[in-house]
Formats: C-alpha cells, sequence, structure tokens
C-alpha cells in the first residue's frame, strides 16, 4: 500500500517529521566521528541528540504551538562558552533542513523540549539508545503523542534497521524505516526513502520455549542475572537478542522477536522509566497486536510524567505470550503474580 490515509490527524506530520530527524541523525553519524559530551548523569549525548531535538522542536512549534513538547535534552550544557564549537556543528548540520538556524534560535528551539506534560503533549527522545549510535549499532528517533495519560501516535525513525530483512536486522547497508502506529489504526512500516506502507503483526508463538527473547545491549538497563533465571523458568532454548534502543519494540511488532523485558537493574533498584524510552515503541506493540504491562501486570501510565512512576519496568509480548512471561517473573521475583 503506497498511500496511507489516518484518521488520527497528528499522525503524517509525526511521520515526515521522524523521518527527517532520522535522515539528520543518520548523516551526522556518517559524516563524524560522534562527539559527546558527558551530561550530568554520565550518559553520552551527542551533537545528534542536540540537533535532532532542536530540529523537532523548531517544527513542533509551528505546527502544534500550543502543545508541549517534553523532550530528553536540555540546552544548558550548550550555554555555556566552551560548548560553542559544538553549538556551531549543531548549527551547520540543521542548516541542511532550517536555512535558518543559527546558534541563538538552536537554543531556544532545544528548551521548547522542556515543556511539562498536560492532557495533550508530545514526547521525544532525539536518539534512543544514544550508546548504539555511538558505537554504530541500533539507535532511533522516537516521537509520541500523548492524550488523556494515553499514548495515541508512535513514531519509531531507525536508521540503521531493515525489518525486510527479517534474519538480520542490522545488515550493513541496510536502508533503515519508520515505524508508524495510531490508537485503533495498526502499527505499519515504510522504509526511511520511500512511502510504501506495511502493516506490522506481531508473532504467533505460543510455545515460551521457542520464543525469541529481545534485551538491552547494556546490563545496566536491566537485570542480566535475573534475565538468566526467567528464561530458565520458562525454558527458551535460545539466549536474547541484544538490540538497544526502541528498535527493540520494532523487531516485536514485525515478529522478529515474541517478547521483551526490562527488568529492574540491581544497581538502581528504585529506577523507573522515562516516558520518551517507552511511548512510541510501546504503542508500535499494541497496535501490531501484542501487549505491553509493567513488571507487575499493570497497564503503563502515561499520565505520569517524565517517568513511569506508578510502573515497574516493562514487558512487551506478542500477546500469547504475555501471562506466562509474567508468572514466569513472578516466581523468579519470588511473589505471587499479580
Ligand atoms: P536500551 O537501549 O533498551 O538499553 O534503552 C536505552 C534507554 O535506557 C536510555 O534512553 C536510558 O534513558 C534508559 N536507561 C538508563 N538507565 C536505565 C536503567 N537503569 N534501567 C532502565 N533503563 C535505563
Ligand atoms: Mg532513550
Amino acid at each position: 500500500m503506497s498511500r496511507m490515509h489516518w484518521r488520527h490527524p497528528q499522525v503524517s506530520f509525526a511521520i515526515d517529521l521522524v523521518r527527517d530527524c532520522a535522515r539528520l541523525a543518520r548523516r551526522i553519524q556518517q559524516s563524524t566521528v560522534a562527539e559527546s559530551l558527558e551530561k550530568d548523569d554520565r550518559s553520552p549525548v551527542t551533537v545528534a541528540d542536540f540537533s535532532v531535538q532542536a530540529l523537532a522542536g523548531k517544527r513542533i512549534s509551528e505546527h502544534s504551538p500550543d502543545l508541549p513538547l517534553v523532550a530528553e535534552e536540555s540546552a544548558a550544557l550548550l550555554r555555556e562558552p566552551s560548548a560553542a564549537p559544538l553549538l556551531e556543528q549543531i548549527a551547520a548540520h540543521i542548516r541542511e533542513f532550517e536555512p535558518g538556524a543559527d546558534p541563538k534560535r538552536i537554543l531556544g528551539w532545544i528548551q521548547r523540549g522542556q515543556g511539562q506534560a498536560s492532557q495533550r503533549y508530545w514526547v521525544l527522545d532525539p536518539v534512543d539508545g544514544t550508546k548504539g549510535f555511538l558505537r554504530n549499532a541500533q539507535y532511533a528517533v522516537a516521537l509520541a503523542l500523548v492524550e488523556a495519560g494515553s499514548v495515541t501516535v508512535g513514531v519509531l525513525g531507525c536508521p540503521r534497521l531493515d525489518l525486510s530483512q527479517t534474519e538480520r536486522p542490522e545488515a550493513p547497508g541496510s536502508r533503515g524505516c519508520l515505524v508508524a502506529a495510531a490508537r485503533g489504526e495498526g502499527a505499519w512500516v515504510l522504509p526511511l526513502d520511500d512511502s510504501e506502507f506495511r502493516p506490522l503483526r506481531v508473532s504467533g508463538v505460543r510455545d515460551p520455549r521457542r520464543a525469541r527473547v529481545l534485551r538491552s545491549v547494556e546490563g545496566g538497563h536491566t537485570n542480566l542475572e535475573q534475565m538468566d533465571r526467567l528464561l530458565a523458568e520458562l525454558g527458551v532454548d535460545r539466549p536474547p537478542a541484544a538490540v538497544d534502543s526502541q528498535a527493540k519494540y520494532a523487531l516485536l511488532a514485525s515478529g522478529c522477536g515474541d517478547f521483551l523485558a526490562r527488568l529492574v537493574s540491581a544497581a538502581k533498584p528504585d529506577y523507573r522509566e522515562k516516558i520518551w524510552d517507552q511511548a512510541a515503541g510501546t504503542l508500535v506493540v499494541e497496535e501490531a497486536g501484542g501487549r505491553v504491562t509493567d513488571l507487575d501486570g499493570r497497564p503503563l501510565d502515561f499520565s505520569m510524567c517524565p517517568r513511569l512512576t506508578r510502573n515497574r519496568g516493562v514487558v512487551a509480548s506478542n500477546g500469547l505470550l504475555h501471562s506466562a512471561v509474567l508468572a514466569a517473573l513472578a516466581k523468579v521475583e519470588g511473589r505471587r503474580a499479580g
């Protein structure tokens, strides 16, 4: 299907925006040895994160002047005099998409992302999986619209993911894809440089022993020891695939995986997921026929912002395996299934 008519009025805008953002990120990845600053929490933040957030901030301001944008980055680091060369680099990249970009405007566009959640708001992770970006693996631009505490539109731009190559999604030379979903309208994939939409559907795997499991590459973002026990409890017969970013949700939605679990790191037992890491990806899985809850089986509550403080971790699955995963997890955690 080459043309899509979406009932939700914001989907086409979100797809066009994420397409440009993903192309911008891809160009930066190809043209630079990505430079990174250290944020306060010591996670890497690159020229790409700031550039993508600036481009999105500008376009969202024009398109939805009244809607807040809640995005990961802040312009504070870039205001320091020592960041001037970095800001110049960012400006040079953005000018290919927005010729009027200059450092002062760019700071304002990035700061547009420091909005407060309200009844309706945009959520953006400019480069989800920055560590994957830095090591030339998977990353995603993730944009979602939240309305009344529920995600209604979600778009992932995955410049290094090719869902048409089921066996080797990270094959070198992959052309990249966009995955888009709207509540009640399904989940769809299209090539990053084309408009040929194809519907996504989760897998039909019912036997946990046959499950293809997805997990974070970063051991600190999950609990690898507990993951081993969970897989043993389920009798899963192959090791999980480690993939950075919400590309995992795109793989799950396309049937290239059967479930994923964001287990809580033992080093950070109080960690609560950030909304921009989950909003777009979880809608994509649900609209492809899958199911998403937290580790206790509760639905994710996106009226909480910027963290999902009413939830703990995430389980996303093809739906068929969901209760088995939750029950095994409860056993592994030594509690009764909720
Ligand atoms: P992934 O690529 O699936 O590992 O997810 C990347 C995201 O994990 C980043 O955008 C971070 O916001 C988030 N993150 C950072 N620390 C943690 C943690 N302790 N537990 C879960 N997620 C985390
Ligand atoms: Mg992220």
